[in-house]
């Protein structure tokens, strides 16, 4: 036995996991899974515009709608096609919906055969991210400490050159142009502009770079394209007053209308958890409301509900998806254990939605079990009845999107706006949280912490 195969590694993204079973959910290797799922379907070229010739991506992201993106997850992605299908069913009045894959971490072909599957005319918005931050000379390394490897390996790497191609002479324009240019081979719909990581260490040099690069992306767009400025920075931008009134200064100068801004936050205190910290809210509030009063559509890609909880303070977007990595980009930590026994089986869980929260298995089918309580009827729920023992990873991850759809079109088309039909939401989740816990003790990761927390900032 070499000395690597006695050894189990599990990625984790909270603080407190107790047992690897509590871990083993998000322990893929990110990079091993896509060539599997490919198929020997035709690629077909894609049109910006529909039948019509209207610009539907164009219209999508500038009505008053929010938008809600689907980010394509490493395992159980087969199942999206009917979440987004779902969706659009039943509420294409109320929001836009849109795509988003990792495109370093794919194939292209991968790539291709995903948005080939979904409907253009439901699904407008198709976003490849490059996660340029990624790159070694960016916050590369950072992220490698944090996995014990690179955050992608060579499966898929061998692919993009925009993300391994060293370039000793600093970011240029002509590197910018093959990062759009990879994007569009991939059959993006809304282009984004790299993405590389923000230094708070030198705020305005990395802000000057933000803003160059935006520059260069706006003069490589095509007639026709859309382009939104990517972003990746550490939340202390939100969080330290003097960091984000730069941040906001410099966004709001830079007269860019759609804005795509990933936020890296710290160690979750749960697994699949939400962010609890008041001071990194209260700054994405801020951010949010500032781009509402000057007409920038402003997306938050990879934070779940929070993302959700931003629509009420003036954001446009946000996406999340069946995988704690699609659900926050948060910072993470590698356990080792010794591989003595049997892997114990993962942790089965499930999204509340009247509680707005993750909670284990066993403790929805409590809560299901008290007087007055409503089984979720979705049809991903009573696919999963139907089934047996009653889990099903991939149907869990699609009753928690289709329920996340749900709760942005609630508050989309709520007559006295999104910040009052969110409060409602979040203080009936407080009020349900507070009886049930009598009867069914909602403790550890099954407490939801944030509600106070949201409850104060709504
Ligand atoms: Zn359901």
């Amino acid at each position: 036995m070499d000395g690597f195969s006695d050894e189990l590694e599990f990625l984790v993204d909270s603080t407190n996991v107790d047992n690897v079973g509590d871990a083993s959910e998000i322990d893929y290797d990110l990079d091993e899974l896509d060539d599997i799922e490919d198929d020997d379907r035709d690629v077909v070229e894609y049109e910006f515009s529909n039948s019509n010739g209207q610009d539907i991506t164009g219209a999508a992201l500038s009505r008053d709608k929010p938008l809600l993106l689907v980010h394509r997850s490493h395992q159980h992605a087969s199942i999206l096609p009917q979440v987004l299908n779902d969706a659009a069913d039943r509420h294409s009045d109320e929001l836009t919906l849109g795509a988003v894959v990792s495109m370093p971490r794919m194939s292209p072909k991968s790539i291709k055969s995903f948005f080939n599957i979904i409907p253009s005319d439901d699904v407008p918005i198709r976003i490849a991210d490059p996660e340029c931050f990624a790159r070694m000379d960016s916050f590369g390394e950072e992220l490698k400490k944090q996995r014990d490897k690179e955050f992608v390996g060579p499966s898929t790497s061998k692919y993009w050159t925009y993300f391994t191609e060293e370039l000793p002479a600093g970011f240029t324009q002509e590197w910018i142009g093959a990062v759009l240019d990879a994007q569009r081979d991939c059959g993006a719909t809304v282009l984004l502009s790299p993405g590389l990581w923000v230094d708070p260490a030198s705020p305005a040099k990395s802000l000057a770079a933000m803003r160059q690069h935006a520059v260069w992306s706006r003069e490589r767009v095509l007639s026709g394209e859309h382009l939104a400025v990517n972003v990746t920075l550490p939340s202390s931008w939100l969080a330290n007053d003097v960091l984000r009134e730069q941040l906001l200064n410099e966004i709001v100068d830079m007269s860019d209308p759609v804005f795509y801004m990933r936020f890296r936050w710290p160690l979750l205190a749960q697994p699949y958890g939400h962010l609890i910290d008041s001071s990194i809210l209260e700054g994405y509030m801020e951010l949010s409301a500032t781009c509402r009063d000057n007409d920038i559509k402003l997306i938050l890609p990879n934070t779940g509900l929070t993302g959700w909880l931003a629509l009420a303070w003036g954001a446009h977007g946000f996406s999340t998806g069946m995988g704690s990595g699609e659900r926050a980009f948060a910072d993470i930590r590698l356990i080792k254990i010794k591989a003595t026994g049997p892997r114990p089986a993962p942790t089965q869980r499930m999204f509340s939605s009247p509680l707005l929260h993750i909670v284990e298995k066993p403790i929805l089918d409590s809560l299901d079990r008290l007087p007055n309580a409503q089984r979720c009827s979705c049809k991903f729920c009573i696919a999963m009845r139907r089934g047996g023992d009653g889990f099903d990873k991939p149907l869990a991850g699609a009753h928690y999107l289709r329920r996340v759809a749900d709760l942005t079109a609630q508050i989309s088309s709520a007559e006295r706006g999104r910040g009052v039909a969110a409060r409602e939401i979040v203080t009936n989740a407080c009020v349900y949280k507070d009886e049930s816990n009598k009867r069914v003790p909602l403790a550890n990761h099954n407490n939801p912490r944030h509600l106070p927390l949201w409850r104060a900032l709504l």
